[in-house]
């Protein structure tokens, strides 16, 4: 059976003369929360990127549930979910509607859209909110919006870029609880973070990202074998795999 997700010997950027990410490969399963980490500029964003098909691979091939973004572009923008680092909204749509577009290029009948909004702005306290203007809310409330806007989706596949700055304690764990439950489901989540603490706590594996390259993936266990990091936190792991070099 395809993985949810296949990155396989991904080397890309944003221009042929230079690459920012080299001979990348790792797979997305059903059913786990896959933590994206790296110090800044080690190529995350990049990565996500490519996996989007915003940036074309200048080796190495990208797919999801079997499919590259070249056979069906629109088939594989409907795969997945995308939760970007810094919201993208309408100046001239309001919360409601920014949810009835999201509804509408996914296909969803207006019976469905309602009935998945409605608990989703109630668990991000956003209730209030509904009918008002994106321009006029908090960086933390556009946050929200973005991830109210990819979960009310229900993908097999989300991408999430940093969803943790800039929300508050209650929405983190309200978010963290939401994909956790969007994995019992049967969907897989890939989540670039620098919060470490909570990628331990949350996620299945971790990707580490160096310098464009693949450091080590794997679970905590398999970091702790591969390091001789016997009981050490993925803090301590990951510090130790950066500072090497
Ligand atoms: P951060 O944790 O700071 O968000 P990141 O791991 O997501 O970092 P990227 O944004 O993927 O890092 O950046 C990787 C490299 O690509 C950096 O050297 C950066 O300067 C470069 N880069 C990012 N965006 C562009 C762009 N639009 N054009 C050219 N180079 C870029």
């Amino acid at each position: 059976m395809s993985a949810l997700l296949e990155v396989k010997g991904v080397t890309g950027g944003y221009s042929a003369s230079h690459a920012v990410i080299e001979d990348v490969s790792f797979r997305i399963q059903k059913n786990e929360i896959v933590a994206l980490i790296g110090l800044n500029g080690a190529g995350k964003s990049t990565t996500i990127k490519h996996i989007l098909g915003l940036l074309e691979p200048q080796k190495g091939e990208i797919s999801i549930a079997g499919r590259t973004f070249f056979d069906d572009p629109d088939s594989y923008r409907h795969a997945y979910a995308y939760i970007p680092e810094s919201p993208i909204y309408y100046e001239e749509l309001t919360l409601w509607e920014h949810l009835e577009l999201a509804a509408m290029s996914h296909g969803l009948s207006k019976e469905e859209w309602e009935e998945r909004s409605l608990p989703l702005l109630k668990e991000f306290r956003m209730e209030a909110a509904k009918d008002r203007f994106p321009q006029q809310f908090s960086k933390g409330m556009r946050q929200k919006l973005m991830i109210m806007m990819a979960l009310m989706v229900q993908p097999s596949l989300y991408i999430v870029d940093e969803p943790i700055l800039g929300l508050d304690p209650l929405g983190i764990r309200t978010l963290l609880t939401w994909l956790a439950r969007c994995k019992e489901q049967g969907a897989g989540i890939l989540m670039s973070t620098h919060i470490l603490a909570t990628a331990e706590k949350y996620c299945d594996r971790f990707i580490i990202l160096h310098k464009g390259r693949i450091k080590a993936q794997g679970t905590l266990d398999e970091l702790r074998q591969s390091t001789g990091m016997t009981g050490h936190s993925l803090d301590d792991i990951y510090l130790h795999l950066v500072e090497e070099e």
